[in-house]
């Protein structure tokens, strides 16, 4: 068989879900994988409201495609228009070039359906891609500054009416951003949050239509305990610059429209000369193929495809779930072909519905069976993204998901209420990082010096330090391997009597001399007393850990002598704030280490807290983290990824 040519023509959910699946399947095959989309990246729609609303910023939600299909040595990337298909010649043609196929995706997505509606193109808004986010975002802010200069209490009001038509997801999540928005908006312009008016305006006479009713009436309850006015079953007739009309020929006066009532397929699609249905969508049978192209092999998936499932006339609905699955049917019957193998047919498989109204509250219905409202719909929300990005084999995208999301969020706009995404400078933690630096430090030199002096390095590695051959641990095991030949029955005692006091952060040797002492619980020596270890006796289990790790004297000996140099390398990297974060983390799990080895007291418990203050990103003020990890960054990203480029493909330099 001739190298199969499979071109994917949008990389949205559908295009990215139906790529990454055959990448996989078909690793060890003849194939290339052509992904054609007009933007470089791919874009979560589905919080396309955040940057609308002034949430977020446009990256937080644009996902480079060479990122997410890094290292698929069969998927090739081109940025560029698809302008048509050559159905019969199997070529889809682009705006700079011409991609012939052997099996053709076709996910191109929907676009907003105004219904004709007059005045919706010239003088409203839509949210349908990161272009109209962005626009929605510059208007507002715009006119936001304009009303604060204006004098007529009249005019400034319909500046400050914003106006969502459609009370689907996107309508509810696009108004409740400008409910959090509006009071930063307010704050800035030096005007009254009371001035502003925040509507949807909704055809129907219920809003969230795709939601159970309980569901969308507590999401109705918490809106209007915001403030925002819900005018149900009022169709939009008309919009103009500065006023939208109600089918009972009422007015609103506004500058602001954002229409977000209908999705129909993409008007791109519309010439391919492929059988469409309601609202520009084509047609595809169970397999997805495009009716009528059976044997051309061209699959309509996502928001483009009109399949009924059951044959009541209901496509399958627009929304990520099904996108995600009706390309993976087309995906997989894409591999059945070429593997030989049998075909499958489309079943949905929806697993449920959330919608957030703002940044902390929102509704969710899992599965039919667990209903949420409020903050843990919103931890649902989130939970659901990552696990996009798990699915997706994306760990750099999860993580930038969270820095975007929780950590790195303006005017307290997330789940946290701005606790997790409090700006500090770091340059206030310089002093604690040198000094818990110097303390590791102190710690390890005193394993090095033993009973020798500071000041005389021969004196050093003797008597009392961690290199002779006297094993510091208190195990057990290798107790009675040391006292193993030695007569003295209390010898096993002060073995361990002395292991204890030279474990890092360990008391020090004369309260360790007094074991026979009580000890006591508390977080500062108090003098004559002994201090109490955090475990006395190590846990069963961590102690097998240790008895495979540390089996005899000899491993004892080695690692004792390594958990030094590992000390003093802590130290050394805290004070000159080298991999800081890492050396923090290095800490907490030694300390927890020491603690369940009976060899950490309670006094000095403070070195875990301390070292969680210091992780945040200390090392970057006054330290070597500022230069190092940069340039870590940029030559790792570089090797592993590549260089991002604002375009891909032929008529890019790569
Ligand atoms: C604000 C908002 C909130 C939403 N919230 C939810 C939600 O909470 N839950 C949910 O399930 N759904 C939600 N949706 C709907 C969901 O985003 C869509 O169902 C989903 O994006 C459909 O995926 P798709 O791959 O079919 O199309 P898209 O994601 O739209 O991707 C189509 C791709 O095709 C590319 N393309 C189009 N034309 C061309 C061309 N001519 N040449 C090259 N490339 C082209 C586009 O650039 C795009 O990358 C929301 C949508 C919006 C806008």
């Amino acid at each position: 068989m001739t190298k199969q040519k499979i071109v994917v023509v949008g990389a949205g959910y559908a295009g990215v879900a139906a790529t990454k699946f055959m990448a996989k399947k078909l690793k060890k095959d003849d194939v290339e994988i052509t992904l054609i989309d007009r933007h470089s990246y791919h874009t979560m729609m589905t919080e396309l409201h955040e940057v609308a609303g002034g949430r977020v910023e446009p990256e937080a939600v644009q996902y480079d495609l060479q990122r997410l299909f890094a290292r698929k040595k069969n998927v090739s990337l081109v940025t560029d228009t698809v302008i048509g298909i050559d159905k019969e010649k199997k070529i889809v043609k682009t705006k700079l070039g011409k991609y012939p196929f052997d099996q053709l995706i076709i996910g191109m997505g929907g676009e907003p359906n105004d219904f004709g509606t007059p005045g919706v193109k010239e003088h409203g808004f839509t949210l349908w891609s990161m272009e109209d986010a962005i626009k929605i975002r510059k208007h507002i802010e715009d006119t936001v500054a304009k009303a604060a200069l204006e004098p007529d209490e009249a005019i400034r009001r319909a500046m400050l009416t914003f106006v969502v038509c459609g009370s689907g997801f996107t309508g509810i999540e696009m108004i409740g951003e400008l409910m959090e928005w509006k009071d930063v908006l307010a704050k800035e312009h030096k005007l009254r949050p009371e001035e502003f008016s925040l509507m949807v305006v909704e055809a129907l006479p219920t809003i969230l239509n795709m939601l159970d009713r309980k569901d969308a009436e507590k999401a109705e309850r918490f809106m209007m305990k915001k403030g925002i006015q819900l005018t149900k079953g009022s169709p939009i007739t008309q919009v103009t610059a500065d006023h939208i009309v109600l089918k009972d020929g009422s007015q609103i006066p506004t500058n602001t429209l954002i229409w977000t009532a209908g999705v129909k397929g993409t008007t791109d699609a519309a010439d391919f000369g492929l059988e469409s249905a309601r609202g520009q969508r084509l047609y595809a049978n169970e397999y997805m193929q495009a009716k009528g192209y059976e044997d051309k092999d061209i699959y309509i998936v996502g928001d483009l495809v009109h399949y009924e499932e059951n044959g009541d006339g209901k496509p399958t609905p627009q929304i990520v779930q099904a996108a995600e699955q009706t390309a993976h049917t087309a995906a997989a019957n894409i591999v059945a072909k070429i593997k030989n193998t049998q075909k499958h047919e489309f079943k949905s498989n929806y697993q449920g519905f959330m919608v957030s109204i703002g940044s902390k509250w929102g509704v969710a219905n899992l599965m039919d069976k667990v209903h949420l409202a409020g903050f843990m719909a919103i931890v649902m929300k989130h939970i659901v993204n990552l696990k996009y990005f798990f699915d997706m084999r994306s760990g750099y995208y999860m993580f930038q998901y969270m820095m975007h999301e929780f950590f790195h969020i303006k005017n307290d706009r997330n789940v946290t209420r701005g606790h997790s995404s409090r700006y500090g400078n770091v340059l206030w933690s310089v002093p604690l990082r040198v000094f818990y630096g110097s303390m590791w430090l102190i710690e390890a030199s005193k394993k090095v010096v033993g009973d020798g002096s500071y000041l005389n390095p021969s004196s050093w590695f003797g008597s009392g330090s961690w290199f002779t051959d006297k094993v510091v641990f208190p195990f057990p095991w290798l107790q009675e391997q040391v006292t193993t030949g030695a007569s003295a029955a209390g010898a096993h005692a002060a073995e361990a009597t002395t292991a204890a006091t030279g474990a890092a952060g360990g008391a020090t040797d004369a309260v360790a001399a007094t074991a026979t002492q009580a000890t006591h619980f508390g977080f500062n020596y108090t003098f004559g007393e002994n201090p109490m270890p955090v475990f006395e006796k190590m846990p069963h289990w961590f102690a097998k850990i240790m008895e495979f790790m540390m089996p005899n004297k000899d491993v004892a000996l080695f690692m004792q002598k390594f958990m030094t140099f590992v000390e003093i390398g802590i130290a050394l990297a805290l004070i000159f704030g080298l991999f800081t974060w890492l050396a923090n983390a290095a800490t907490i799990g030694l300390v927890i280490a020491f603690c369940l080895s009976g060899m950490f007291y309670w006094v000095n418990i403070w070195f875990v807290p301390v070292a969680f203050a210091l992780m945040n990103g200390s090392g970057r003020a006054l330290g070597l983290d500022r230069w190092v990890i940069p340039w870590i960054q940029r030559t790792a990203g570089k090797w592993w990824y590549g260089t991002p480029r604002s375009i891909y493909g032929k008529n890019s330099s790569n």
